[in-house]
């Protein structure tokens, strides 16, 4: 039998693997799945464990990194310093121990300079001749993305320099940010128009940095302040000082924060980081905390780096936002995977500008964590996107006699004992559970799935109700006759609601596939199934090695699926939609080509153009979007690569495809494409060869 994994290593493994996932959503998606308080917490506690156990830190440890990855449709570059992280802090003590630091390697107390740490995308710009020569985002802190483009349209960057500025490469840093009035003013807009609003200004002036279209950039309006000059230019080592080098960048031309302080005391700093965490909220724009620095290069150099971040400068970072408001009550919500979760109901408290009135609880054990009694008063916090999040329990305003609230033993909704523990509960009655049956209904008709309209949550209720249908296949047997039995329900929506469902016959396989809803199957790994297997027929009768064989599928994933398909009702259920006539066969969707419906067995006798050919899609394409044309390469047998190499076949170019990256490829004597002449490969009309 196998020896249970350690506590300590169990827990370092599940902490890097959750940083990763939020530093994948956060650096690439532009998406804060928690506040930036709590990410910091995980990973000052992972720190903490592989202090104490060195013997198991993994290479790639989430402590290790800086920043996010490189951006496939940029040429990147690398950095001709390390772009480092900052060390940061929530906690005066901590700043204090840094200041001790300090002082202890150098012998006396340094003087700082302290400014105000600008919630934004950092950037590093550099110049020769005194002008602009290109921009590199941070990346992974040793080569980043070239938005040279992008960046010439932030209008208080200066293209060219002063004259007092030298002639010699300088590369200096800044900050790129969107100014709150900007940021709601495009929401305004969106609003108007009904679409969903963006999240937060920092996380759009990031995606608005790795937009292609340049043209949209100039309109979305970003700023810049910058914050540090580096450079071998002649009086450089005069100026080694940071409050000089401030002097000089803002001589040159560029944009300098005018609130900061340096060289200063220690006392002074601490006094300036307290007038701005009342004050932060009259800025124009956001700010996450203050960057406290060693002025003088001299006494930074003697302090040195650690691996990630420099020795001599750290970041205090203000706490998110966080109110008091009163638990009325917990319900727990029973999903169509048969997943509980129990959902916090509150009295209506505002909390960074949205009104907050539930907020998840996630698990048993987040619930044992708070041992949350009703009427609790709790402490919510939010911030930016985040989804609210109870933080803490004001265990002095407790009630006399309040009850503690526990996990249910079974079901809400049916009745059946829940399985599992800690992290996840569920209900195993898959067959009969009512939310377990309604929810896998209206996953399966949703938009990204099967796509059938007029068909509500209501509606669906209805017509299980009446036992018009019990599982997704009845609904491909719904007739005018079988509807007339739902009162509310007219003639003409009899009409629509039919219509859509006959259309949804057209959706290809791999929707069909996400439509039935295995555990772990989203739509992505639904697409890699569908593409690997081909067919329902096939995959039905996969082995878990034929999974496994799949780079995206894991052991969980390969055993859900399994497990989806050893349950005889699903067996009969995708078997009696074959029959009503849904694709089951997947059919690469060429452009210009009909995307037939073949229930037969696979594709593979269509053409593959593209076959062993290795592209490259950049800039942007009128006829169809990048993704789309990206699916129809692969389906057309090409791969793709990440970035520009000379192993490339083709560089398909839209219009604004970067100048650089055009006159590399034509010195390596790669084929250029255009948006047609890819077009006509893939339609099988043209004849190309490298
Ligand atoms: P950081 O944001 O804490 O600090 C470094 C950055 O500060 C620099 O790269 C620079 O861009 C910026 N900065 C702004 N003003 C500055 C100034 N005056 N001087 C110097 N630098 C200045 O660190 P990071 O490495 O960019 O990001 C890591 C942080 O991002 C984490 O600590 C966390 O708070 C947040 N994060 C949050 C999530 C999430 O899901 N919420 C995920 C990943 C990272």
């Amino acid at each position: 039998m196998d020896s249970p994994m350690n506590p300590e290593l169990a827990r370092m493994r599940d902490l890097a693997q959750l940083l990763r996932h939020y530093n994948r959503a956060y650096y690439l998606q532009d998406q804060s799945l928690v506040t930036d308080q709590e990410f910091d917490l995980l990973l000052k506690e992972l720190e903490a464990l592989e202090r104490k156990n060195p013997q198991w830190v993994e290479d790639d440890s989430p402590t290790k990194r800086v920043g996010g990855d490189v951006i496939v449709g940029f040429e990147t570059r690398d950095h001709l310093r390390p772009m480092l992280s900052l060390g940061n802090t929530y906690s005066q003590d901590e700043l204090k121990g840094f200041h001790d630091r300090c002082c202890k390697a150098l012998g006396f107390s340094p003087r700082y300079s302290a400014e105000l740490k600008i919630d934004g995308v950092a950037i590093s710009l550099h110049y020769r001749n005194r002008r602009l020569e290109y921009a590199v985002t941070r990346g992974d802190g040793l080569r980043g993305d070239d938005v040279t483009a992008n960046v010439r349209t932030i209008e208080c960057i200066p293209l060219v320099l002063k004259a007092s500025a030298p002639l010699e490469a300088v590369e200096i840093r800044g900050e790129i940010y969107m100014d709150r009035s900007a940021f709601e003013r495009i929401n305004h807009n969106k609003r108007e128009q009904g679409e969903e609003t963006y999240a937060n200004p920092r996380n759009f002036a990031s995606g608005t940095l790795k937009l292609l279209d340049s043209k949209q950039v100039r309109r979305r309006k970003l700023s810049a302040l910058c914050y540090q000059l580096d450079g071998d230019f002649d009086g450089m080592h005069r100026n080694a000082h940071h409050h000089l080098r401030m002097a000089l960048l803002k001589d040159w031309g560029f944009p300098v924060s005018a609130h900061r302080i340096g060289p200063s005391t220690f006392e002074e700093v601490l006094r300036f980081i307290h007038r701005w965490q009342s004050t932060r909220t009259e800025l124009p724009f956001d700010i996450d905390g203050v960057v406290v620095k060693v002025d003088d290069f001299g006494h930074r150099e003697e302090l040195g780096y650690t691996a990630k971040s420099p020795r001599w400068a750290i970041a205090y970072k203000y706490p998110a936002q966080s109110v008091q408001t009163v638990l009325q009550d917990v319900k727990f919500q029973v999903g169509r995977t048969g997943v509980v979760t129990p959902v916090a109901h509150l009295q209506a408290v505002e909390v960074a500008g949205t009104t907050v009135q539930r907020a998840s609880l996630y698990n048993d054990a987040e619930m044992r964590r708070l041992d949350l009694h009703y009427g609790d008063t709790i402490l919510l916090e939010k911030g930016g996107d985040i989804i609210p999040k109870i933080t803490d329990v004001v265990l002095a305003l407790r009630p006399d006699g309040a009850a503690a609230i526990p996990f249910p033993r079974n079901c809400p909704e049916c009745g059946n004992p829940l399985l599992g523990q800690d992290a996840l509960h569920y209900c195993a009655n898959h067959r009969n559970c009512p939310p377990q049956i309604l929810g896998r209904l209206e996953h399966f008709v949703s938009r990204k799935a099967m796509n059938i309209e007029h068909l509500g949550p209501e509606t669906l209720e209805a017509l299980l109700q009446l036992q018009i249908i019990q599982d997704p296949a009845d609904l491909y047997r719904l007739s005018h006759e079988r509807l007339s039995l739902m009162e509310r329900m007219g003639e003409r929506s009899r009409k629509r609601l039919l219509q859509s469902i006959e259309e949804s016959k057209r959706i290809p396989f791999e929707k069909v596939l996400f439509a039935l809803g295995i555990r772990g199957i989203g739509e992505v790994a639904s697409l890699t199934l569908a593409r690997k297997f081909q067919n329902m027929a096939n995959l039905s009768v996969a082995t878990r090695d034929d999974l496994l064989a799949i780079h995206e599928i894991g052991e969980k994933s390969a055993d859900q699926i399994l497990e989806w398909f050893a349950d005889r009702q699903h067996q009969s259920l995708w078997q009696r939609l074959a029959l009503y006539g849904l694709t089951m066969a997947y059919a690469p969707r060429h452009f210009g080509l009909p995307s037939a419906p073949d229930n037969g067995p696979s594709d593979l006798s269509l053409p593959r153009p593209l076959e062993n050919k290795k592209l490259l899609v950049t800039g942007r394409f009128e006829q169809l979007d990048r993704e789309t044309l990206k699916q129809q390469i692969e389906d057309a047998g090409g791969t793709l690569l990440g970035s520009i190499s000379s192993k490339l076949d083709y560089l398909v170019a839209g219009t604004e495809a970067g100048p650089s990256k055009l006159r590399k490829v034509r010195d390596w004597g790669i084929t250029i494409l255009t948006e047609e002449e890819i077009l006509k490969i893939l339609q099988g009309n043209g004849e190309r060869t490298p």
